[in-house]
């Protein structure tokens, strides 16, 4: 058994104060902070990082934030603009000492797609090198957290299932954008359903 450790899309826009903040989210960075000094064979993380305009966001199709549309052929909800490369929301966030993570993915960075996973984009056409770079290391296995658990977390942890790898979230350390009510517990219970494990509080 070979472990990767992957934390997903921790920066200043998805916390408070952020552009498109998951309630709580900053309350996971002590425990992002004590994940990556764990017993992990390869610690890596994530960026969501958008080109300035951006197919994903309101302002780009002069819409309002939450509406539907169809984006390449498949839905789409707007978002506020987030993550824009190069700005302070797409940096990681403040806090979390992230010196531990030896490479960083980037995700979202074609403008006429979004991508929640940290694999592929949405349609998955476009591959990010992270299944290819753990399989090359020979992980078995792969624990994520982050931000957040209804998006980025959850289409992270399915396609890593369908790429043949174990999966584990750390969900204490995760938090979710709810744009319905329930969706994290909703996104915690599809997690599951496929065979990830659930891990609740500090890892052993
Ligand atoms: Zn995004």
């Amino acid at each position: 058994m070979k472990k990767a450790l992957l934390i997903v899309d921790v920066q200043n826009d998805f916390l408070p104060g952020g552009a498109l903040p998951a309630t709580g989210g900053d309350k996971i960075i002590p425990y992002i902070n004590k994940l990556v000094t764990g017993n992990f064979d390869i610690k890596v993380a994530t960026k969501d990082w958008h080109p300035a305009v951006h197919g994903s966001f309101a302002s780009t199709h002069h819409k309002k934030i939450g509406e539907h549309i169809l984006l390449n052929g498949i839905e789409q909800i707007l978002w506020p603009d987030h993550c824009v490369q190069g700005t302070r929301g797409a940096e990681f966030a403040s806090g979390w000492d992230h010196h531990q993570i030896e490479k960083i993915f980037y995700k979202g960075t074609d403008p006429s797609i979004d991508s929640y996973s940290t694999f592929f984009d949405n349609k998955h056409l476009r591959s990010t090198g992270l299944g290819d770079y753990l399989k090359e290391k020979g992980i078995t296995d792969v624990y994520v957290a982050g931000l957040a658990t209804d998006y980025c977390v959850k289409y992270s942890v399915l396609d890593a299932h369908h790429l043949g790898f174990k999966t584990h979230v750390f969900v204490d350390a995760c938090r979710g954008i709810n744009v319905h009510p329930g969706d994290t517990e909703k996104a915690i219970e599809e997690m599951r359903t496929v065979g990830t494990e659930i891990i609740r509080g500090l890892p052993p």
